[in-house]
């Protein structure tokens, strides 16, 4: 069942949750909605899930018009953060609780227990009380109280928050399975950008009730439509500089940190004369000899190792910071205060005009 978000609009008097949001989420995909706290995600997934009336716009499932469907009518299961299951109800009886309630007969109602034991890797832990189970298992526990009634569509707020790193990862993957497995539609809020990015379909980066970019993961990052994203998703280097030169092909710019950069000129908008600065993703930095071509001259602040890769943080002749992400073995013994030759890759860098 595909979902379809028409301009949803939610206000509390003069202050607006949703400004004016569009989204469509295709049968068997999965939407984030991803931003910093307050940017309207929960007010978003909740109206979807039927729990807040929008103010204006509409939300189509499956083709029809479930606006102002009361919740439990819509055929969607919900995952919350705190997992909010019943704290004196076993595992069994937890997932149980949807099925009772639409009268499935017991004999199903086992069997179909049972499978979601099973698909969620919980045999064994029927019995168990929710104080009895680790986080990750009430996490699973959750998911399948959500899936046992068979939804179209899933809402996930915040499902793996309480979770630490590692297990959040593992989760967040197997939640990713199964929702294909199941043919589920879904919508999950996070404020997790590589949550979002391993796991959703598309995105929709969120700030302050304003919708600023819906697209997949390597659009989001590599092609951020405004400054925000690209500071948003992943580390971000904005170099400071101006528009000299305007070419058919190629926009000339001048970073105040002394190099002069040739971005293509479809993704450069302005006119020489023009302010701003240019995105340059520590990943698209190396360490070089002096004298290469598209080099910035640094001073090493801080060098940190985080295994397969190293940051190295260094200050630019204009006074601007700038973090570089290398393989270890690339640094050249470089040391704080060291000055160090970083070479960039310009086709990987993007302008953001000052408004
Ligand atoms: P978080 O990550 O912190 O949960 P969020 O992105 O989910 O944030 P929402 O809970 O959707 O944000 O809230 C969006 C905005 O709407 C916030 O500024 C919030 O204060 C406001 N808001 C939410 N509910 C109400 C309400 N019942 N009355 C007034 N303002 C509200």
């Amino acid at each position: 069942m595909d979902i379809e978000i028409n301009h949803l609009r939610k206000t509390y008097g003069s202050a607006v949750a949703v400004a004016d949001l569009s989204a469509k989420v295709p049968q068997g995909q999965m939407l984030a909605l991803l931003g910093p706290s307050g940017c309207g995600k929960t007010t978003t997934l909740r109206m979807v899930a039927g729990f807040i009336e929008p103010t204006s716009g509409s939300i189509r499932a499956g083709g029809s018009d479930i606006t102002r469907m009361p919740a439990h009518k819509r055929d969607t299961g919900l995952v919350f953060q705190n997992y909010a299951l019943f704290p004196h109800m076993s595992a069994a009886e937890n997932i149980a609780f949807g099925l009772r309630r639409r009268g499935v007969a017991r004999a199903e109602r086992e069997q179909r227990i049972g499978v979601m034991l099973d698909k969620l890797k919980l045999s064994g832990l029927a019995d168990r009380l929710p104080r009895q189970l680790s986080g990750g298992q009430q996490q699973r526990v959750a998911v399948a109280r959500a899936l046992v009634i068979n939804p179209s569509i899933l809402l996930l707020d915040e499902p793996f928050s309480n979770l630490d790193a590692k297990l959040r990862e593992s989760t967040g993957l197997e939640m990713s399975r199964l929702q294909r497995e199941f043919g589920l539609t879904s919508i999950f809020v996070t404020h997790d950008q590589t949550e979002a990015m391993s796991i959703a379909d598309t995105i929709a980066v969120m700030k302050d009730g304003e919708l600023q970019q819906l697209g997949n993961a390597s659009e989001i990052y590599q092609k951020p439509a405004n400054r925000f994203v690209a500071d948003f998703i992943g580390r971000a280097n904005f170099l400071p500089g101006h528009i000299a030169d305007r070419k058919e092909a190629h926009v000339s710019i001048v970073l105040t940190a002394g190099l002069t950069v040739e971005l293509q000129a479809d993704g450069v908008g302005g006119s020489p004369g023009d302010e701003g600065e240019v995105l340059l993703r520590p990943e698209a930095i190396s360490v070089t000899d002096a004298g290469q071509a598209n080099t910035l001259k640094a001073t090493v602040e801080q060098i940190s190792y985080q295994g397969s890769i190293a940051n190295l943080h260094g200050r630019l002749p204009d006074g601007s910071a700038i973090v570089a992400s290398v393989p270890p073995d690339t640094l050249r013994g470089l040391a704080p205060g060291d000055a160090a030759s970083l070479v960039i890759r310009a086709n990987a860098m993007r302008w953001f005009g000052r408004r």
